[in-house]
This record gives structure tokens, sequence and C-alpha cells, in this order.
């Protein structure tokens, strides 16, 4: 039985989709966890409390608004949203990455991005059957290598370019002038993912508009609601009401949309968090400076991407795990992010832990190393 199904399999599962790895999430029990750029704050007794009475009063035998408008109402009050942009929500901006490519999708359309960059806009294309394009970003500075991307746009022509701002995992933004060149030099769309704007004063998205081409994206995730599954789109209606017919018709669910209305009635509650949150990724940057044979790259986003001893990473990635703190090893991933470990900011307690475990783990494999 196994053997038939696996022959079935091998019929019909496509070959690029067998090829794949599933996206793999290491267990975390009883790990200080500064793997996945959470927020480390949760919310505070009053805000459970009321979100406890919300979660009481709300129909969960009924369907979701599929329109979700006092959510997007909400959105574009706290995020200042241009009014003349439409809104569409995804279950996760993830979700919303695959609605993009569901509607673009078709024989010799490709998905361009830069690389390192992040992973789901490769899966997703290959989910959709489209082609990829990754080009890689300067090797010194992880900047856009215009040179390069021009001549990748002019070979592929794309019909869609990710780029995130705040780049994921290497933490810097883009230089914007560059980022205009490219949305002028693409002939299809370009999306803009800020999923770490809650960390930086960069944005595009009060200029949404201003090109045809534009659309920016955001999640709720980083600045500290990971868990809800909420990412929006922002960007011309003419877009949005295409892409809006590929969206499932109730990806964003009650709890996640009331919960979201409540903690958008409290944005000054994660606005403190993540304000902290940056204050602390100054502090985490300066102590990883002074660690011997350690390069700390300048991040405006709530993770630092970390150069350690060539051959190390491995080693260190395991013996942090080891001393109870789990990171992400990025070594192998990219030519790019040889002997990389990527942490996130968590809190002052939290990365003291990380310090002290990164440290000792340096000292113990120096001496260990033959
Ligand atoms: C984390 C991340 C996302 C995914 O966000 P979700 O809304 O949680 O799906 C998208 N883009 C980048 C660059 C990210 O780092």
């Amino acid at each position: 039985m196994t053997d038939e199904a696996a022959d079935h399999v091998a019929r019909w599962v496509r070959p690029e989709i067998r090829a794949l790895s599933a996206y793999h999430v290491p267990d975390a029990s009883g790990l200080i966890k500064l793997d996945a750029m959470e927020n480390p704050y949760g919310w505070p007794a009053e805000l459970r409390e009321e979100w406890a009475a919300l979660a009481r009063a709300t129909a969960v035998n009924r369907y979701p608004d599929p329109r979700a408008q006092p959510l997007k109402d909400a959105l574009r009050a706290a995020m200042n949203i241009p009014a003349a942009a439409g809104i569409l929500l995804g279950n996760g901006s993830d979700e919303i990455i695959q609605t993009i490519a569901l509607a673009l999708a078709g024989p010799d359309r490709t998905v361009l991005t830069v690389e390192p960059g992040f992973v789901m806009y490769r899966m997703i294309a290959t989910f959709a059957g489209m082609r990829y394009c990754g080009v890689p970003l300067r090797a010194a500075d992880f900047a856009l290598d215009l040179p390069a991307l021009r001549a990748a746009i002019e070979a592929h022509r794309p019909a869609v370019v990710f780029l995130a701002q705040p780049n994921n995992p290497t933490g810097n933004c883009f230089d914007e002038a560059a980022l205009f060149e490219v949305i002028e030099a693409v002939p299809g769309l370009v999306v803009v993912d800020e999923a770490y704007a809650p960390f930086t004063d960069a944005s595009l998205l009060p200029r949404v508009g201003e090109w045809p081409n534009l659309l920016v994206m955001r999640t709720v995730s980083k600045m500290g609601l990971a868990g809800l599954r909420l990412g929006y789109l922002a960007g011309p209606a003419a877009w949005l009401d295409e892409l809006d017919k590929v969206r499932l018709p109730y990806n964003v669910n009650v709890l996640t949309q009331r919960a979201a209305e409540l903690a958008l009635r409290h944005k000054a509650v994660l606005d403190a968090q993540t304000a902290a949150i940056r204050t602390e990724r100054a502090v985490l940057h300066g102590a990883l400076a002074t660690l011997p044979g350690v390069t700390p790259y300048p991040s405006e986003a709530n993770f630092i991407l970390v150069r350690v001893p060539a051959g190390r990473a491995g080693a260190l990635f395991a013996g942090l795990r080891e001393r109870g703190v789990l990171v992400k090893n990025l070594h192998g991933g990219h030519p790019l992010l040889a002997d990389c470990l990527r942490v996130t900011v968590g809190t002052p307690q939290e990365n003291a832990a990380f310090l002290a475990a990164f440290a000792a783990c340096l000292e113990g494999g120096t001496a260990g190393r033959g």
C-alpha cells in the first residue's frame, strides 16, 4: 500500500514540489527563543482581560466578516495608510505573497528578488509554478547591486519583484533612490515588504499611488502579534481589486479580526514595546562588536546578523542551544551568509543571557580548536 502510494505521489506531485523540503520550525521548548523575530513582550493584564471579554462575546458559529471593514479602517488610521490606497488583508503576509503569485502566475512568468533574502518568495514562486530569479546583493554591505538588477530585469522581464525593506536576514535598509530605480525599471509589479516597519523610520507606505506598479506589504507579526496571522497590502485599487478575487473569502478569522482591532486600539502598548526593542538593539549590537572575531552587521530590524570566525557557525549554534539559547544558523543557506548567525533582539535579560552564552562558546571553541 505504502509503495503504491509512493508510486502515485511520484506520478502526480510536481517534481519541483517533491524536490522541496517543508519549511522547518525547530523545537524551542525550554529555550530562550531568539530565532524567529518575535516580540518578547506579551500583553499586559488589562489587555488580556479585555480580550477575554471580547472572545466571550464573539460568535464563532458564524463566518467572519469577509471584508473585515472595521479592521481595515482601524489599520488605515493606526498605520497612516493614504486615503487613496486600497487595502487587502491576508492570513499573515505569507498568504498575501501567495495571493499575488497565484494572480500573476503563468508560463514564463518570473518572480524576481534579491539574495540573501526572505525564503518564502522563492518557495511560493515554486508553489505557483512560476520561474524564479534571485539577484545577489553586494557582498560587502548587502546593498542592492543596481547594474546586476538592471541586467536581470532586462533579461527576465519579471511579473513581480519582491524587496524586503529592511531586508531579512541581513537587517539593512536599501537606498531609497535605488529602490525607485528598480520600481521604474520593472515592467511588472513591485512589492516592497515592510515586515520590519516598526523598527525603522524608512517606509514607502506614504508614497503608494505615486507609481502604478508599487504595492507596500506589511504584517503585524513582528510588532507583537505573530500568533494572530495578519498581513496587509496597500496600493492602487486597480491592483487590489484583482488580487481580491484570488483571496479565499474568509481568510482572516473572526478571532484575529477582533484581537487585532483591540490591539490597534491599544497601539501605544505595542509602540512602547517596539521602541524598547529598538533601544535594546543598539545595546546588543554594541556588545556583539566587542566580542573577538565577531562582526555584527548594522540593523534596522528587530534582529542582528552576526558573522562569526570562519568554520564555527554550526558549533556556536549548537553550543548556544546547549546553553539554552535558540538563534538561527544561516551558514550554508547562501554563499554571502557563510559563517553567519541571526539573533532576534529579546528582552534585556534574554539578550544578556545570549551574550554570556555566546562569549562562553566563543572562548571554549578557541581553546578546543587544533
Ligand atoms: C516575517 C516576514 C514575513 C512574514 O510575515 P507573516 O505576516 O508572519 O506571514 C514577510 N516578509 C518578511 C521579510 C519577513 O521577515
